[in-house]
């Protein structure tokens, strides 16, 4: 059986255009399960979704208890799915889900275990978010030894063995696109072109992606970390220097007054300092979140 993980957060006017498209192409796959999580969606998302699933029992329904944002909810739907090949989309008809009988066909030949969606195109979204995704993904894939990921998203397509690896990570910070490259098993890729959003305006706001971007390099590398080890050794080693030239200065009798260096360095010293500490504060929160050891969503309803 296939499962399709959907997360979805007021997404009424997408929704009777995926589902159709979604029943269309899982036409010549017999058994099928799709499993759509209700990210505390307020408007119709979850009412248009009971009716049909009271119409059709493949059709199921997580209600979380409130909004979780995209990667809870995606966790919420891996742990929910029965199927042995798991698939996860967006519900904004980005990821066409004509897709999913090849990707499934892949799977079941049994060579690879992860089908990853290749993007070949990002002309859909805005040039700012172009930019900073960009970014993002030049630094990430750097320093977190992770190759290049910049093109596949979240829609793909994993076994259960995967799936199970996946799961095991346990942590609450949660990048999925990340965790899923970790794994490692065999994986390979599907090229297809990124459409624009169906209906309506990113569901994504700039500070949840930031977050996430945030969240994503701050759980794959310690180059923060380093950074600061590296501004410190550097800052160490300048003032070493500083401190030699004052002193010789001293004893050549050549002192100057040395208001401006002073500032200087104490605006420096200061900065680097401040800057330590929030790296330090950004681990010590994260791992402060994690030994609270809270669950990653709460479910409001299941429709099985
Ligand atoms: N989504 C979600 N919770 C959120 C934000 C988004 O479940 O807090 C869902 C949304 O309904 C969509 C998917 O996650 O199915 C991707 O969101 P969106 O298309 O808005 O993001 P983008 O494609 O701009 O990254
Ligand atoms: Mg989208």
């Amino acid at each position: 059986m296939l499962s399709v993980i959907i997360p979805v957060y007021n997404e009424v006017q997408v929704l009777p255009v995926l589902l159709e498209r979604l029943k269309a192409s899982l036409e010549t796959i017999g058994a099928y399960e799709l499993v759509f999580v209700d990210d505390g969606s307020i408007d119709h998302t979850l009412q248009i979704l009971t009716q049909h699933h009271q119409a059709d029992s493949r059709i199921k329904i997580i209600e979380l208890s409130r909004n979780f944002g995209h990667q809870a909810a995606i966790t919420a739907g891996l742990e929910h799915a029965k199927g042995e090949f798991i698939a996860m989309m967006d519900s904004d008809l980005q990821d066409p889900p004509e897709l999913l009988p090849e990707m499934l066909e892949i799977l079941q030949q049994g060579r690879f275990d992860v089908v990853n969606g290749f993007r070949q195109n990002r002309e859909e979204e805005s040039f700012k978010r172009r930019f900073m995704t960009r970014l993002f993904h030049k630094i990430f894939s750097n320093i977190s030894g992770l190759e290049e990921i910049e093109n596949t998203g979240h829609f793909s397509m994993i076994n259960r063995e995967a799936l199970n690896a996946l799961l095991a990570m346990k942590e609450k910070t949660r990048y999925i696109p990340g965790l899923r490259h970790y794994i490692g098993f065999r994986q390979t890729q599907i090229e297809y072109s990124r459409q624009e959003r169906l209906s309506g305006k990113s569901k994504m706001r700039f500070s949840a992606l930031f977050r996430l971007a945030l969240d994503a390099m701050f759980a794959f590398s310690r180059f923060p970390l380093k950074l600061c080890l590296w501004l410190g050794i550097t800052g160490v080693f300048v003032f070493f220097l500083a401190g030699i030239h004052v002193l010789l200065s001293k004893f050549t009798g050549w002192a100057p007054v040395g208001w401006s260096s002073t500032m200087i360095s104490i605006y420096f010293l200061g900065s680097i300092q401040l800057t330590f500490l929030g790296v330090l504060g950004e681990y010590i929160y994260r791992t402060y979140r994690e030994s609270q050891n809270r669950p990653i969503y709460f479910i409001r309803k299941k429709y099985l």
